[in-house]
């Protein structure tokens, strides 16, 4: 956050509109289902999203469009990815309308039943979460892809998982997609965007159907994910929610006329005044593990609004064990950049494993490397590109480079398994700039060694049985370096303040009426893709507020 916004909000803001039965802050997961619930039954909603409001032509396609997010300059930079970089551990998270939804990778999945027996609430168990994943799997119209529209990497999954001896924990994934029953590789110009079929879905809003292009990280043109603002976030707005895109949220105050909050925010839309504020009797926090906690942190700790939170806050985070080992195939075509990113999995999460607990995925990739080498052909060289994009692009080459062989050779092996979460989250002051106060993470990679071995050694025999050459990053054999897509934890849900920031129903103990519904209570790793358990604890959370 710009340090200028230290500044007395008091003189510098003012109430744009008057006040609000809730405002969400966040879009993700936990804010559209809270906003989207609490809409329906009648509340007047404000949602508060940092990011834009992308249209489907928007998605960035080439170096020079709006591919990053930055915490230091967002009114500049307030693009598709949030990655942070930390010494041991880096996390990408989506901004905009829809959250993470964006950009990802559609598995739509229930977490195990065994996750739910130690280290949530008493009142949380899997038995009472069923009904609440029934209500998103059919709000996010999960499916599976049809038998005949099944990638090389789909393939590949299961013969491995047979040929090691562990066929029976192979099984294809749900994902929020519209698949076309009729589309097959072998039509012609199968990939155009003119094969999809257009329909309407249960919310009113037209998508399309799957065309594989495998682009679902970086946006889906056609609409054939089923993102959160296709769905969750147009139904709270036909119940009359606001959603204001590009709006910050800065920090959240007890209202002064004795109940409910402030929430300040900066917007960076253009328009002005840049700073603003509103007040409501309740306020959702679904900013996401990392923008929870931080906001959180910023109210106990540097502008002391909310002294009364929980001592636990920041502590507990997880990065839910995720880890990808490219491997190399000279005998067979695997095209991860063809098909919806993840497709199926090998289920190793009931602890067989020397008791490690682990989910093998495929993973896909977008051809981004194509895309920029088109766009250097179309733009000429020297056009300059955000450094990061070149960093993405420099990894795609990396693994090109060491095997020798074309991107349709690799196979990305991606897995999540159940770490330590023993991270913790806390402002601190970087180096170079010791007069901000920053997120940072202390991450300490000894307590999770073990499972991300176990995850790697699987890794290897996967690839072993079918002919595969795999290549285990050197960030993870030199330097035990980590990247999630999955941050969870933060602001964990707990029986008392002593151990967790909120309790069962996403309530901040000591501060009534102000909740947390994102992946930041998740209090454990979970070991699987985690959108839908928190989504379904959003369900409850707002079934639950009276
Ligand atoms: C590349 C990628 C692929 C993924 N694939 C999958 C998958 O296939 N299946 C799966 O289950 N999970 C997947 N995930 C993870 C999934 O996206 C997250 O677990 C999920 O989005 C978390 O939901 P959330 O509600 O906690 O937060 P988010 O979805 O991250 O939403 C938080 C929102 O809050 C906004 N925000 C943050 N700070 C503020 C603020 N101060 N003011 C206003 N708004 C703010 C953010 O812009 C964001 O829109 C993937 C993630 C990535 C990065
Ligand atoms: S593969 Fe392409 S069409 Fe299918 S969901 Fe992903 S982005 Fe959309």
């Amino acid at each position: 956050m710009a340090s200028s916004l230290r500044l007395s909000y008091a003189r510098r803001s003012i109430p744009m509109s008057g006040r609000y039965d809730v405002i969400v802050i966040g879009s993700g997961f936990g804010g559209s289902v809270t906003a989207c619930r609490l809409a329906e039954r009648g509340k007047r909603v404000l949602v508060l999203e940092r990011g834009r409001r992308w249209e489907p032509d928007q998605y960035p396609r080439h170096p020079g469009d709006a591919w990053f997010w930055s915490m230091r300059n967002p009114r500049k930079q307030n693009g598709w990815i949030d990655f942070r970089i930390w010494d041991t551990m880096s996390v990408a998270q989506g901004a905009g309308v829809g959250g993470g939804s964006l950009i990802y990778a559609n598995i739509v999945v229930d977490a195990k039943p065994e996750v739910y027996e130690t280290g949530w609430p008493k009142e949380i168990s899997y038995e009472e979460m069923r009904p609440y994943y029934d209500r998103v799997a059919q709000m996010m119209n999960v499916q599976e892809v049809p038998a005949n529209q099944r990638p090389h990497r789909f393939r590949l999954m299961q013969e491995a998982a047979e040929k090691a001896g562990h066929g029976a924990r192979f099984r294809p994934l749900p994902l929020g997609v519209t698949f076309d029953p009729e589309w097959t590789y072998d039509r012609p110009d199968a990939f155009n965007e003119n094969q999809s079929k257009r329909w309407v879905n249960a919310q009113g809003v037209e998508q399309g159907t799957c065309i594989h292009c495998g682009h679902c990280d970086l946006g889906c043109r056609v609409r054939a994910k089923n993102t959160l603002d296709v769905n969750y976030i147009p139904w709270a707005e036909k119940h009359g929610a606001e959603v204001r895109p590009l709006h910050q949220a800065l920090r959240i105050t007890p209202g002064d006329w004795g109940r409910g909050y402030r929430v300040d925010f900066e917007r960076f839309d253009g328009a002005t005044p840049r700073l603003g504020y509103e007040e409501a009797e309740r306020v959702i926090v679904a900013a996401g593990s990392l923008g929870s906690t931080e906001l959180l942190l910023r109210c106990r700790d540097q502008y002391q609004t909310l002294p009364r939170l929980s001592p636990a806050l920041g502590y507990n985070w997880s990065s839910n064990g995720d880890f990808l080992t490219p491997a190399v195939y000279t005998d067979r075509e695997i095209e991860p950049t063809r098909g919806p990113t993840i497709t199926s999995a090998i289920d190793f999460l009931d602890g067989s494993q020397d008791g490690h607990r682990f989910f093998i995925e495929d993973g896909g990739f977008p051809s981004l490397l194509g895309m920029a080498m088109e766009s250097e052909q179309r733009t000429g060289k020297g056009k300059k590109n955000e450094r990061r994009f070149d960093l993405l692009v420099a990894a795609m080459q990396q693994i090109v480079r060491v095997s020798n062989y074309p991107f349709n050779r690799v196979m990305p092996w991606f897995a999540q398994g159940v770490d330590a979460g023993d991270g913790r989250l806390y402002l601190g002051r970087p180096r170079f700039a010791p007069w901000r106060r920053e997120l940072m993470l202390d991450w300490r990679i000894a307590r999770s060694q073990a499972v991300i071995e176990a995850i790697v050694k699987m890794h290897l025999e996967l690839s072993k049985v079918t002919g595969g050459v795999p290549r285990v990053p050197p960030t993870w054999t030199l330097l035990k370096n980590l990247v999630t897509p999955h941050p969870l934890g933060g602001c964990n849900m707990a029986d008392s303040p002593h151990r967790g920031v909120v309790d069962h129903t996403g309530e901040v103990f000591n501060y009534p009426g102000l909740y947390v519904a994102d992946g930041a209570v998740v209090p454990r790793a979970i070991g699987i893709n985690p959108s839908k358990t928190i989504a379904a604890l959003a369900e409850r959370m707002a079934e639950l507020m009276k």
